[in-house]
Parts: structure tokens; sequence; C-alpha cells
């Protein structure tokens, strides 16, 4: 039966292929699909597990000292119970068999059908015993050893299918840049969480907060994402499929067309040259930036280099490796290496083992980017001086995530400074002007920009945080996504005063939140006095066609008249104005 469901637009155009569940308790696991002829031997991959842990509990149960209360021997035959009851294991059986499922994966996969059965069961005891069978298959996945990522191990997955989960982590999100799926749908998220962010690095259609998606979409539907509007068609019927698979070879040929405006030099109508970057995540990001013709790296978010690290923090040198290689893939061209900016909807795994992290009340307001750093000063240190170093390399300018404070700007370039002097007494090279810039995305470090003017030698717009923190809504959370709005007057008029008042002090700013990348508001921006762009390569080509048609003098006005309005309809007129012009 065809439906629709609906969410948040996040990464444009439109994918049609089969759904690829993945479970939240799956996350943890290899997934592949295995050929007929490995059937047998997976089927007995999973009897042996069944079989180890059988004799663990045994031994647990021989082990149980005298005085030990009765309690533990029933826990235990509970879980001897539910390690030989049908429901788990002729059903994972006959996934492997059926669906052709390794293992893993189809023993998560039951465990979550079974899961839901027991969210419906209204006696609390009984409900409650859904947590043995999760500790069972916990044990069962032990004993099959090798958990790794969420995807790493996708072998089999084919290029016509569509990611569908409850949510991605940020971190996880990244293991997909090295798979090719046609389109994410995920239940959770908003438009700037960076799980979006993540998938608009990919340049493949997305949606996120499609509520209820992952439980309403079954393994292998056909579905269309449209990515445009958010909208996720499953069992779409023929003549959908057919509107669709049309308009997506027109947005094919719209995206080859706009490939010729590649290597031509990125000015307005009057000839003001303006500057478009790249934002990457990994280093060889650095490879798609070029090719987009970016003129450098506006944005680099370096927190992706530590995540999936479980164990430990990337050392100096490797950290050192990353951002050379960064440098020198954009051969000249200047790179903005931002320090690590963890906390909020990007935690690191180390935060998740008792700092007290994960228990924090509001993370987005906690201990994230500087203020995480500031408060881990060898770890902080260790990371200035790989980026010091590679500034030998190329053009590097270091970059620092939500300062709202004096101190804690004067605090980072004592750092720097300590760095600096490190460097030197180990005889080590580095540019001695590398500059330093903030990100201005909390509400009061734009109203108390000359803080910032007279410390740093240039600033970055991150509209993503500013947003988020002059609105109060969570940007990761898809109840309040409807009141994400960049176009609030209190958000315009944050980011105009930013330009203004940086282009009256000689400082150079540039925007890198995801309002850059967004070719709607591109002439609202250059009529702002905006010059410098960041952005996801893959949104490049869309807003240098906009800045191609646009004239500064003759959006003065009407961007004056956007500047100038509270009211809604107000405002929607005037930027109707600006496009117009
Ligand atoms: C921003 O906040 O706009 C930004 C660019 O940083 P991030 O999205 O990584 O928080
Ligand atoms: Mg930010």
């Amino acid at each position: 039966m065809s439906f629709t469901l609906h969410g948040i637009p996040v990464s444009r155009g439109i994918a049609i292929g089969r759904a690829y569940l993945i479970a939240p308790a799956a996350l943890d696991v290899d997934h592949y699909l295995i050929e007929p002829a490995q059937i047998d031997g997976e089927v007995e991959r999973f009897r042996a597990a069944q079989h180890r842990v059988h004799e663990e509990l045994n031994v647990l149960r021989a082990d149980l000292a005298a005085d030990a209360p009765s309690e533990m021997g029933a826990f235990i035959d509970v879980h001897t119970m539910i390690l030989n009851d049908a429901m788990l294991v002729q059903e994972t059986i006959d996934l492997i068999r059926t669906r052709r499922y390794n293992v893993e994966w189809a023993l998560t996969e039951q465990l979550e059908r079974l899961s839901r059965h027991f969210d419906d069961i209204e006696d609390e005891y009984l409900r409650e015993r859904k947590a043995d069978i999760e500790q069972v298959v916990e044990r069962v996945l032990k004993a099959l050893a090798g958990a790794t990522g969420i995807v790493d191990n996708v072998h089999g997955a084919c290029d016509e299918m569509i990611v569908v989960a409850h949510d991605i982590a940020p971190a996880d999100m990244m293991q997909f840049k090295t798979q090719t799926f046609q389109g994410f749908v995920t239940d959770l998220g908003g438009r700037t969480s960076h799980t979006a962010i993540v998938a608009r690095s990919l340049g493949i259609p997305a949606a996120v907060g499609v509520q209820h998606a992952s439980a309403l979409i079954r393994q292998d539907d056909l579905i269309i994402v449209d990515g445009d509007h958010g909208i996720v068609i499953v069992d779409p019927a023929p003549i959908v499929l057919e509107e669709y698979s049309y308009r997506q070879s027109e947005k094919e040929l719209e995206q080859r067309k706009l490939q010729r405006l590649k290597f031509s030099p990125t000015q307005t109508l009057c000839g003001t040259r303006i500057e478009l970057c790249a934002n990457i995540e990994l280093p060889d990001d650095a490879r798609a930036a070029v090719e987009s013709g970016a003129t450098g790296v506006g944005l680099f978010r370096t927190e992706f280099l530590f995540m999936n690290h479980k164990d430990r923090m990337p050392e100096e040198e490797e950290q050192f490796s990353a951002y050379r290689r960064a440098v020198e893939l954009m051969n000249g061209l200047p790179v903005t290496i931002r320090t690590i900016d963890v906390g909020a909807d990007k935690p690191l795994d180390s935060m998740s083992s008792g700092d007290g992290y994960e228990t924090a009340a509001n993370p987005a307001l906690g201990l994230r980017a500087i203020r995480w750093s500031l408060s881990e000063p060898q770890m902080f240190l260790t990371q200035l001086r790989a980026i010091l170093r590679a500034s030998a390399f190329g053009k590097v300018k270091i970059l620092i995530p939500m300062l709202a404070h004096a101190q804690e700007i004067d605090q980072t370039l004592d750092l720097i400074r300590e760095a600096k002097r490190q460097l030197d007494d180990a005889g080590m090279a580095y540019d001695p002007n590398v500059q330093v810039g903030a990100m201005i995305e909390i509400p009061a470090a734009a109203i108390a920009l000359p803080l910032f003017l007279k410390r740093l030698d240039f600033l970055s717009i991150g509209t993503n945080d500013l947003i988020q923190y002059t609105l109060a809504i969570d940007r990761a959370d898809n109840a309040v996504a409807h009141l994400y709005d960049p176009l609030h007057p209190a958000v315009l008029h944050l980011i105009a005063f930013t330009l203004r008042e940086a282009k009256r002090a000689g400082v150079p700013v540039s925007v890198c939140g995801e309002m850059a990348g967004d070719p709607t508001l591109t002439r609202l921006l250059l009529g702002m006095g905006l010059t410098e762009f960041s952005m996801h390569p893959s949104q490049l080509l869309e807003v240098k066609q906009e800045v191609l048609r646009s004239h500064l003098k003759t959006l003065e006005k009407p961007v004056a008249d956007v500047l100038a309005s509270f009211e809604p309809e107000e405002v929607q007129a005037a930027l109707k104005r600006v496009a117009l012009v």
C-alpha cells in the first residue's frame, strides 16, 4: 500500500531506491548480505555462539556462591530459557535463511521485533522481561565477537539503497562516506543537526524528522525521498514513480549544466569579487573542495577526526598528518582549521564514560567546543601544535568555536602562544603569523563584537548555532524544528550587525553556517555586505550561479527593507523583492 510521510528537507535532490533499515539496537553490529552458499555456515556460527553462551551460563550457575540470593539462580534460568526459545532462535535462523542476513544482523533485527511486542504489553513485569532478552542477545553478540561500527561492514549493500533509521549519530554518519547509498531518512533530527549536515556533505537527498519512518517503512520497501520538500513516498504508484524519475533526470541535467560554471571567476554583475570556500569534515574532503572550484576551506570541522576513536584521542602526529594532508590537497589555497567542537549532538566516545557529560542537564548549553578545550588544556595544546605545524605546509588559519567571553579569547590566545613556544623549543617549523579567528555563534558574541574585533584577525558567523542560541531551540530536536527560522528578524539583525561592524573595523568576516550554502539566501547575504561564503562543496555551484546574477547596488534597498521589517508578511514581501531585482 502506498503512503507518504513528511519530514524536514535537509539535502536536496530525489532518491529512488529500496529501504535499508537500521534498527537502533543494531547500530553496533556488522550488516551484510551473505551468499546462498554461506547460509549453512552462518547458521552454524549462530549455533556455536548459542552453545558458548550456554556454557557461560552453566559456569555462572555452578559458580554461584552458596549464600547468593535465590533470584540470581532464577535469573540465570530465565536467560537460559530465552537462549533456547524458538522466538529468538528459530526466527533468527529464518532471517538468515530467507533474507540472507549475517547472523548479527538477523539477531538484532529479531530483537527489535520482539522488543516492539514487549512495548505493547500492559503487564509491567512481563514488559520488563525485554531487558532480559536484550542481555541474552548481547551475550550472543559478544560470543560472535568483532562488532565494530554501524555500516563499515555493509558488504553487499548496493547503490539503490536508501538508509532508514530512527536516528544516526554524526560519528556513525561519517562511516557512510565510504558507502554508496542513494539517500537517508531518519525519524529524528533537525535541519542543521550535525547528522543532517553530514548528509548534505555527501550530496545525497535526505529527509530527517520523518516521524515513525523507521517503524512504518519495512526492509526492502521501494521508496522515493524528495529531499527538496522532505517527503518520503513508500511503495509509490507507477505514475508517481514515473513522475519522480522524470524529475530526478531533470535535476541531474541541471547539475550537469551547473558544472560549466566551475572555472569561471565568482563575481557579481557589478564586478565585486566574492569568495566561495568549502566546509570539510575530513582531510580527503579537500579533494571535493578543489573540484568544486572553492577558493579555500572556510571551515574544517576537526571534531570528526576525534570521533570513532573509542579508547584514545588522536596523537599529535596523527592530527598533524591529517591537517597537513588537507593543506597539501588545497595546494596553496587557505585552510581554516576549526579547533575541536565537541559536545551537544557531537559527543566523543570518551564523553559517554563517566565524566557526567551524558547526564548534563542541557549539553547544548554545557561544556561544548572551546569550553571543553579550555577544560582540557593538554589536549588543546596538542591540537594547537598539530595545526601550527601544518601551517608550515601552506596557508592555515585557526578558527575557535563558541567563544563568548573576553577571558576565553585571552586564554585561547595564551595557549596558542604557549604552543608556539613549545614548537620553538622543539625546533619545529610553523607560520609565526598564522591568523586566529572566532566563530560568531552565540548572540552575546555578536552583541559584544568589539571584544572580538580588538583581539582577533578574522570572524566567521556560524549561523547554525547563532539561530539555535538566539531562538532558544535545540537544532537537533525535530519537535521544535518548525521554530528554527534563519529569517527571524533577531537572527538577521545579528548577522547584519556583525557584517557591518567587522567591515567598519577592517576585520574579514565570513559566514560558514548552512545559510551560506542556501542559494535562496545568497542575495540577502550579499546585500548585507557578505563577500565570503563557506559551504559544502556540493552546494557551491548553485550559490555561484546566484552570485553571478546579482548586482550589489540594486540589492541595497530591498535588503534594507528586509531588515526594517519585523512582521513576517513584511519580511516575506521584502524578500520577494530581493529575489526579483
Ligand atoms: C555553525 O554553528 O553555524 C557552524 C558552522 O558550526 P557547526 O554547524 O559545526 O556547529
Ligand atoms: Mg557551530
